[in-house]
């Protein structure tokens, strides 16, 4: 195997440079191992140290730990002055700072390491594929989100430029479909944010790459990649290839001892699709009002649940007491049938589980690619940022169901536990939305087996990769 710093080698030494937090590490990690166990490539991944969170660093622990043929490569940033942006998400000035180090200390690293391709993540874009430009360096895009996200990212910054930079309503984006005003992600209201800052910036440089991975498949989001791939919904009439390669296998890790977790063992203990699974997500708290009514739309719905609960945005500050936080006697009352922790749990493992039924989910979108490949239904509760435009895939698509009435941060009003109860109670009764669950799952299956669209496009970029282009 060779190491950094050898010269040329058989195999293309394809970089990854992921940004921060899990939504980002995981299918970076997926399509790390995709390409160095079945597509023969020589992998490396760059690593920030510290991570923002310690979900990111157990992942990337037990990731080298498990798979030594992916190399680490750490990238040390510049000191970065982050008092520039009060307040802001820790994830987004995570990003900030990398984007500022790219442009003078991303060559070096990348030429120390011999790449003959690199792959960056959505969110560093705009800074990235300048610096693989000069050094003559093939640079692909991973987009971490949907399709439909996607066209949203390459649509907007002509979206934003057509209206004069006013406020922003509805996006039609040309070849896909209408983007309500209320689903656009909360910052790109605001044209000042960070985070839209480095959108519109990220979706002008686009083109500019030589091509676009996303952990999507054609027949879940036809029409956002037919749209990306004929040149409809770039500006410039013409988008680089579109490399559909979704959804990206999980990343399996041997357990560190033989005790399966607790969670796991009450899951295999419980009835066939009789339990509802509540996550939302490694990125965002949900305010403890909405945590309160959650709870009580989860006792009163009568069913079993596992509830991962996460009541602030960096797992390491988290010391509430989930007592306190859901109200009193609460886990006291539904102590047997409903399991609620704070912990990291194996997502993938749950979802794999017979017992689970129902998927209430934020619709992160590699939350989502995991319903799809196991053909859970969801109940979409979109909270933040992308997530709205993503559970307009999973309604479309029969994936599952999204009552886009319920608010989401930033918005007024809670949703109420009667309201909660209702729905979790019709969806985990339609015979109907489960069997489109497992149309969606089969699709998804097609897709990745030998001779499938995302197959076939993950191969595809391998042979790109070998042929130096
Ligand atoms: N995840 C997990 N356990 C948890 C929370 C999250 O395994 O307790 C995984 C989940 O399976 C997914 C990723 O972390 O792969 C979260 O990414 P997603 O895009 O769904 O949402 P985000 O956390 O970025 O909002
Ligand atoms: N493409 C695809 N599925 C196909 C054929 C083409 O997704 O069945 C897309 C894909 O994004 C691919 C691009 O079209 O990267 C160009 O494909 P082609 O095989 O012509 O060129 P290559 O990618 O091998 O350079």
């Amino acid at each position: 195997m060779p190491t950094s710093g050898d010269g040329p080698t058989s195999q293309p030494h394809v970089v990854l440079l992921p940004s921060a937090g899990m939504g980002h590490l995981v299918p970076f990690s997926r399509l790390a191992v995709a390409l160095s166990s079945a597509h023969g490539c020589d992998v490396s991944l760059v690593t920030v140290l510290p991570t923002v969170s310690s979900a990111e660093s157990s992942h990337l622990e037990a990731l080298f730990g498990a798979f030594p043929a992916v190399r680490r490569l750490e990238f040390h940033l510049a000191d970065f002055d982050a008092s520039e942006f009060p307040n802001a998400d820790p994830f987004f000035l995570r990003f900030e700072a990398m984007r500022r180090s790219a442009p003078l200390l991303l060559g070096p690293l990348l030429a120390r390491a011999s790449a003959t391709a690199l792959v960056t993540d959505i969110a560093l874009s705009s800074v990235v594929i300048p610096v693989a430009k000069q050094l003559r360096l093939p640079c692909y895009v991973l987009f971490t989100a949907s399709a439909a996200m996607l066209s949203l990212c390459v649509h907007f910054p002509a979206y934003l430029d057509a209206n004069g930079n006013g406020l922003v309503g509805d996006v039609d984006i040309p070849g896909v479909y209408q983007i309500p005003k209320a689903s656009v992600p909360q910052a790109l209201h605001d044209p000042k944010h960070l985070f839209t800052r480095q959108f519109v910036a990220n979706g002008r440089e686009l083109a500019k790459s030589d091509g676009v991975l996303v952990n999507s498949f054609d027949a879940f989001e036809p029409e956002a990649i037919a749209a990306l791939r004929e040149g409809a919904v770039s500006a410039a009439g013409f988008f680089p290839p579109v490399f559909s390669v979704g959804p990206l296998a999980p990343v399996s890790f041997p357990a560190g001892n033989n005790n399966r977790a607790d969670y796991i063992q009450w899951l295999e203990a419980q009835p066939a699709r009789s339990v509802v699974y509540v996550s939302f997500g490694s990125r965002k708290a949900v305010a403890r009002d909405q945590l309160r009514e959650l709870a009580a739309g989860l006792e009163a719905s009568g069913h079993r649940f596992l509830w991962v609960v996460k009541s602030t945005v960096v797992d390491r500050d988290d010391d509430a007491d989930l007592g306190e936080l859901l109200g009193e006697g609460f886990l006291e009352r539904v102590q047997g049938r409903g399991m609620v922790t704070k912990g990291w749990v194996e997502q993938e493992d749950v979802l794999k589980q017979e017992s689970v039924g129902l998927f209430i989910s934020h619709c992160g979108w590699n939350s989502v690619t995991e319903a799809a490949a196991g053909g859970l239904p969801v109940l979409a509760w979109p909270r933040f940022g992308d997530q709205r435009v993503n559970a307009g895939v999973v309604a479309r698509s029969g994936l599952g169901v999204w009552v886009d009435s319920w608010s989401w941060e930033g918005e007024e009003g809670v949703v109420s536990g009667e309201s909660i109860a209702e729905k979790v109670k019709a969806v985990m009764g339609d015979e109907i939305a489960r069997n489109k669950a497992v149309s969606v799952r089969d699709a998804a299956a097609k897709a990745v087996a030998d001779g499938g669209t995302s197959y076939r496009n993950l191969a595809r970029f391998a042979q790109r990769c070998r042929d130096g282009r």
